[in-house]
């Protein structure tokens, strides 16, 4: 297993990340969350895994305080199921009184090479990120969007945290070599200038924050985590999500389209994709019968698991069916396929709808 912020590779173990990255485990405060609020199916079934200081942000809506939540989308290409899981995230936290604050990281694209230039990913930020994300259902008026490159308050702010930190620091932290870009570097500081951006002053100053992140994004959270210290910002907390298995046997990734559902796929392209997918079932129809399938390594089940199907009972009617030889992969995928076609059919329409109120969720120029 290989976890950085440029790669992820190898057979996931999450008992091991929460101890090789020094998070918590979320059994120890989903009691806690649970007395305060209404778990969403993330909590609910183990999907968020791990989290780091979860308890600052379960205060804050025991006791009705201001807090936001930050989590940020990259425009190399269109948004997949992935990136979903980011964003019902977020809404669970903007139900529970957050603002949030989406940066979309075009300046990372372009320093990490997803895109050849910076104009590709601007363009795709306002033409198919953000429509993706209001279509998604965040709130007006409770949602704050902005391209990294187009916001002065970004670069003065990452002005400022730089002076907080060293290259030894940067070495440390994100394994930079002497090949290493200083467009890489910089970025490091300007991810944690887009983690504490709720917490300036033109947003009320300093307050909880809860950021959403993949766990190879991690040592972005550790910056963040040092520095906010140093400049008298509350420590942003963090929750940590199980990666949804690509539909080929290989890892999911924005970069092999038949791993992956895009959020802007036409139906008929996903219902494919999930028909071709690999399953945990048996070798053969007769082995299934026989000895049942694996839902736990099943791709098709990540996705009932983790966004078509909200009923915990009917999920667990998938899994007991599977588990038992019951229902046979081709069925189940067909059902998959249906609901998936139901989901992105019903999502087209608002994307369209969605492309006329970007303005409305921008973060403007003072
Ligand atoms: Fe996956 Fe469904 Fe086959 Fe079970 S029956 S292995 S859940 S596709």
């Amino acid at each position: 297993m290989a976890i950085t912020v440029d790669e992820v590779s190898g057979e996931i173990n999450y008992n091991k990340i929460i101890d090789e990255f020094g998070v918590s485990k979320i059994d120890n405060v989903v009691k806690e969350l649970s007395k305060v609020t209404e778990l969403s199916m993330l909590y609910r079934r183990g999907i968020i895994f791990a989290h780091r200081d979860l308890n600052v942000i379960i205060d804050a809506i025991k006791n009705h305080k201001k807090f936001a939540v930050v989590t940020g989308a990259n425009p190399s290409g269109s948004l997949h199921f992935g990136n979903k899981l980011f964003v019902d995230q977020a809404k669970f936290y903007q139900e529970n009184g957050a603002d949030v604050f989406i940066p979309i990281s075009n300046d990372e694209s372009y320093v990490f090479n997803k895109v050849k230039t910076i104009d590709e990913a601007t363009k795709n930020a306002y033409e198919y990120v953000i429509p993706t994300l209001i279509a998604l259902g965040l709130k007006k008026g409770k949602t704050h969007i902005f391209v990294s490159t187009k916001c002065r308050d970004i670069y003065e702010l990452s002005v400022r945290l730089s002076k907080r930190a060293t290259f030894s620091m940067m070495k440390d932290i994100f394994g930079f070599t002497n090949e290493s870009s200083p467009g890489k570097i910089f970025y490091g500081v300007v991810e944690t200038a887009h983690i504490l951006f709720p917490q300036i002053e033109r947003f009320g100053g300093p307050k909880p924050v809860v950021v959403p992140i993949g766990i190879d994004q991690d040592p972005y959270m550790r910056l963040s985590r040092d520095i906010a210290v140093k400049e008298g910002f509350v420590k942003p907390s963090s929750t940590y999500h199980k990666f949804i298995r690509g539909l080929t046997g290989a890892k999911m990734s924005g970069s092999k389209p038949n791993s992956a559902i895009f959020l802007t796929d036409a139906p008929e392209v996903a219902e494919k994709k999930i028909m071709r997918a690999i399953t945990g079932g048996g070798g053969t129809i007769k082995e299934h019968r026989e000895h049942g399938g694996n839902p736990d390594v099943c791709s098709v089940y990540d996705y009932f698991k983790m966004h078509l199907v909200h009923d915990d009972a009917k999920l667990k009617k998938i899994y007991d069916e599977c588990r038992s030889g019951k229902r046979t992969c081709g069925e189940c995928k067909r059902e998959a396929a249906e609901l998936m076609k139901k989901f992105l059919i019903n999502f087209h329409e608002k994307f369209e709808k969605a492309k006329d109120e970007v303005d409305d969720y921008l973060i403007h120029e003072r």
